[in-house]
């Protein structure tokens, strides 16, 4: 088994993985250079790569010793025009083009537009934005089978390009007949969360846990200017959230991103559950070694701003420097989290716990971590909710939590501050002393005279009746009888 050190940071990286780390050898790198969790990115790559890449984690979980989560993106109901008789066309700014359901090869003044579904939701007035918004086209009339429309911002198009229609609600389901397919694949193998993609509206979430079966949590990515409409709902039917800044600033201006970003995070964060941003943060690592001071800025105010998660998308999954991009990633968070302000900003949004006694003792963990010198807090759960309860106060001390099942401590690596470890269940108080000193000491959380707070829930086994809070000293002698290695 090789040696893990705890994290040095609270805030958590997930990688995409793709071309550039599908390698074992690169994926442990990757891990090795501060990666939590990996994304496995539907849209791309056969069945046959995704399975390799699920044996490659569940492998390194071993290696290490540590829960890794492995998140399943399907690609969602992702719109394209059809092909082109030359491949591609230009369309010139003012001129008219028709979107069609006619399947001939396209030109300059047409081309088929393969999704029904669009031409009784669209209407005169609304906007077409093709290739990630490089070209906008106004619609003019919609008849039976055609679109006419104006090229407000004309371009090069070419075969297969993605469509965004910011202003109608498309009423295609968000499960397509290849997403239902991914995501039987993604449960056969284990995923641990599965993110949906152009989330519209709460159903949506609902539909796809209806075939999940609660085998995995759900993340709704946040890209469309209707799931905006409906933040709250959405966050309340999913497991957590992904600011998708990338679709959701083609189908909004690329400018109201920031500030919806900050609505994202907050929102979410209020519940507990884990929030991650999405989509170019170090996208110049792509191709250079080094970011630019833009890029570093962007990851360092996505770590002030207190989400869970901050992602790499193609410059792990497709970059030349997908393991400096996550020592990059990894030392921005560092830095930005030994700011002495850094605490009192995360802290900034004021999370008021609910009139529970698991929630006043979880705000209570986070007030004894900035009275007293505490090395960690050590949660005893079951399901995971009393450690979400404890990292939403944001500690200053991290949170090493202990459960049972291994698909709750996989599914937690995508929070905030947890360090998660699988264990076999307490049965007595004294155990419970006993194997979180032990735990502390092993996970180096300190040694002698460290000071950790427990908190569990008594009768033990017995799920969401978390009512105990006890706070000891290591003697660093607890492991005595259990040496490195040892099964518990
Ligand atoms: P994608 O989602 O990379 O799957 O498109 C993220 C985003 O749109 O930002
Ligand atoms: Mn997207």
């Amino acid at each position: 088994m090789t040696k893990f050190k705890p994290r040095a940071r609270k805030v958590k990286i997930l990688a995409t993985l793709g071309p550039a780390s599908s390698d074992p050898d690169v994926l442990r790198a990757l891990f090795r250079a501060g990666a939590d969790a990996f994304r496995f990115n539907m849209s791309h790559g056969d069945h046959a790569m995704h399975a390799a890449n699920f044996a490659t984690v569940r492998a390194l979980e071993k290696e290490f010793n540590r829960p890794i989560a492995i998140l399943c993106d399907l690609q969602g109901p992702k719109l394209r025009v059809g092909t082109f008789a030359e491949g591609k066309a230009v369309i010139a700014h003012g001129a008219q083009f028709v979107l069609d359901d006619n399947p001939a090869p396209g030109d300059a003044t047409r081309v088929q537009l393969p999704h029904p579904e669009l031409f009784a939701a669209l209407q005169a007035g609304q906007r077409l934005l093709i290739n990630d918004g490089k070209i906008r086209l106004r619609v003019k009339q919609v008849k039976s089978g055609t679109i006419t429309c104006v090229a407000e911002v004309g371009g090069v198009i070419s075969d297969r390009k993605g469509v965004n229609v910011p202003d109608a609600e498309v009423p295609i389901p968000a499960l397509t007949a290849k997403d239902r397919a991914d995501l039987a694949f993604a449960m056969e193998q284990g995923a641990d969360w599965i993110g949906l993609s152009f989330v519209q509206r709460p159903e949506d979430i609902l539909e796809a846990k209806e075939l999940m079966q609660g085998r995995a949590f759900l993340c709704a990515k946040i890209e469309k200017p209707q799931a905006i409409k409906r933040l709250h709902d959405i966050i309340e039917a999913a497991d957590g959230v992904m600011v998708a800044r990338g679709d959701l600033g083609v189908e909004l201006n690329p400018e109201e991103v920031p500030p919806l970003q900050k609505k994202i995070v907050n929102a979410t964060r209020l519940t507990g559950k884990p929030v991650i941003v999405a989509t170019q943060m170090l996208e110049s690592m792509i191709e250079s070694p080094t970011p630019t001071r833009a890029e570093v800025s962007d990851v360092a105010n996505a770590v002030y701003d207190g989400a869970d998660v901050v992602m790499l998308s193609a410059e792990t999954a497709a970059g030349a420097w997908p393991e400096e991009a996550v020592m990059m990633m990894d030392s921005i968070a560092r830095q930005v989290e030994a700011d002495d302000g850094y605490t009192a900003r995360v802290r900034m949004l004021d999370t008021p716990s609910d009139a529970t006694t698991a929630d006043a003792l979880a705000h209570a963990c986070m007030t004894i971590g900035d009275t007293i010198a505490l090395n960690a807090i050590c949660v005893f759960t079951d399901s995971g909710s009393s450690a979400r309860r404890v990292a939403r106060e944001r500690p200053a001390v991290p949170v090493m939590v202990l459960t049972p099942s291994m698909q709750v401590a996989r599914r937690i690596t995508l929070l905030w501050g947890a360090h998660p470890v699988a264990t076999r269940d307490i049965g007595s108080f004294e155990e419970m002393i006993a194997k979180g000193k032990r735990m502390a000491l092993r996970h180096g959380f300190g040694g002698a005279g460290a000071r950790v707070a427990m908190l569990a829930g008594v009768p033990f086994g017995k799920s969401g009746a978390t009512n105990l809070l006890h706070i000891v000293r290591l003697t660093g002698d607890e492991l005595e009888e259990y040496p490195a290695g040892s099964v518990e």
